[in-house]
């Protein structure tokens, strides 16, 4: 599965660097064309190291833009904003993230109970349910960990609408084997399908469609052709974002969670580390055991995070070994990237609780991207949108670069 994803910044780079000229009418024409393993050409598949910022958001934007104009590359910035959009919308809404795993819980106790449920359940996931395309999709995910975007939209509407399974179990089997798998967009990437997010619309996967966007290469039968949309309580009302954090200065020590590998812009902006470490929590995405490959791929990228700004620093994946390492280290102040609503997070709240019990701070801080960005992830993606030339303006996007990936200090 490495081999696909190399777990490292420089793949990252690389596959940027290759990608840069097919993100503007290549990229708008056929993105929607999902070829198979192997053949996803007219998409980024830059997505693994994005959600784990080995790779930012800002950088792809910058390297995008220094090659093509905003028009020409508008379809591919957007889908960028997309993953902000959602990270902000849940950050705005953690309530969301609770209430998926209060309802995977509810679907995990269901299949614990009901034979039927559990054996369609299996299927689904082990890929016999003899919906062509679906089952190839479910083959795909658990070996590459990666599925193209329209094949998470067609598999997300199968297993509602036609398999009839709790969304949460398809949310949750996403979770365990994507290489990308992240809080906000997959949530509420299912809720969208289900009609759950945009209330009301929902998205039904219809076989014609999967005939022409895979190049025919499957002829689904079965496929439910109406179906209303899942109905649930209205999303829960917004909570306040993060705000700048002032930076610490002392014996501090800097901690790296998967949600931003790229600790530079942290020291760039005046934080002297003496250690560093990283605390990862990718073992928390679900209550079932996530895939080998998902835990290879983000303890190496750890690994490499580690590596480029410090030589070395120990990978824990509990808080209570990250305390004693910070008691070790004789620090006053654990400084980390702000971690947005998700597993991550929830180490961070246990974190701080046994920081304190021996008077060690913890001070999160949140990137300026997103405290720019977020505030705009208020209701659907078209306001939010808007403020996309704003958002390009302010980090410079668009103007010449100096080399080809646009890239600043990891
Ligand atoms: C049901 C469902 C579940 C999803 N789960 C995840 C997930 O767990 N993690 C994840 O990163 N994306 C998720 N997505 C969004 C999207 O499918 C992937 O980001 C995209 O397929 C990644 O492939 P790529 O890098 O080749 O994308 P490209 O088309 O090359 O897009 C470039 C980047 O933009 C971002 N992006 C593109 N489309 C979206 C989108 N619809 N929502 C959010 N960000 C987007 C990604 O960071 C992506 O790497 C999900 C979508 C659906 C419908």
């Amino acid at each position: 599965m490495t081999t696909r994803f190399p777990p490292t910044r420089d793949a990252a780079l690389d596959r940027l660097a290759r990608f840069v000229p097919r993100a503007g009418r290549d990229y708008a024409a056929r993105r929607n064309f999902d070829l198979g393993p192997g053949q996803h050409l007219h998409v980024s598949c830059l997505s693994p190291w994005l959600r784990h910022r080995a790779l930012t958001e800002e950088e792809v934007l910058r390297a995008v833009l220094a090659r093509h104009t905003p028009v020409q590359a508008e379809k591919f910035i957007q889908e960028v904003f997309w993953r902000t959009y959602w990270k902000g919308w849940m950050e705005q809404r953690p309530d969301s993230w609770v209430q998926y795993r209060a309802g995977l819980n509810r679907a995990r106790d269901r299949i614990a109970t009901e034979d039927g449920l559990r054996a369609r359940w299996a299927s689904a996931c082990q890929g016999t349910t003899g919906i062509d395309a679906f089952d190839a999709w479910a083959r795909e995910l658990v070996q590459t960990g990666y599925l193209h975007n329209h094949a998470r939209m067609w598999f997300a509407s199968i297993w509602i609408f036609t398999l009839r399974l709790p969304w949460e179990l398809g949310a949750d089997f996403f979770l365990r084997h994507l290489l990308d798998g992240d809080p906000a967009s997959n949530t509420l990437g299912w809720r969208w399908v289900a009609g759950l997010q945009t209330r009301g619309k929902h998205y039904l996967a219809r076989a014609d469609n999967i005939v022409t966007y895979t190049g025919g290469r499957f002829h689904p039968r079965g496929l439910v052709a109406e179906a209303a949309p899942l109905e649930g309580p209205p999303p829960p009302s917004p909570a306040p974002l993060p705000s700048a954090t002032r930076l610490p200065s002392g014996r501090v020590g800097l901690l790296l969670t998967e949600e931003d590998l790229s600790p530079g812009w942290l020291i760039e902006a005046g934080i002297r580390p003496v250690t560093m470490a990283a605390l990862l929590s990718h073992a928390r995405r679900s209550p079932l055991a996530v895939s080998a490959g998902v835990t290879e791929f983000t303890r190496a990228l750890a690994a490499d995070a580690l590596a480029r700004i410090c030589d070395d620093g120990p990978i824990h994946e509990t808080p209570e070994a990250i305390a004693d390492w910070a008691a070790e280290h004789d620090l006053a102040v654990v400084a980390t990237a702000h971690a947005p609503t998700g597993p991550a997070a929830e180490a961070l709240a246990t974190l701080e609780a046994a920081l304190a019990d021996r008077a060690i701070a913890l001070t999160r801080h949140p990137r300026p991207y997103d405290l720019r960005a977020w505030p705009h992830a208020t209701r659907g993606f078209f306001r939010f949108r808007q403020h996309i030339p704003d958002l390009l303006a302010a980090i410079g996007a668009g103007k010449a670069t100096a080399n080809a990936t646009g890239a600043p200090a990891p």
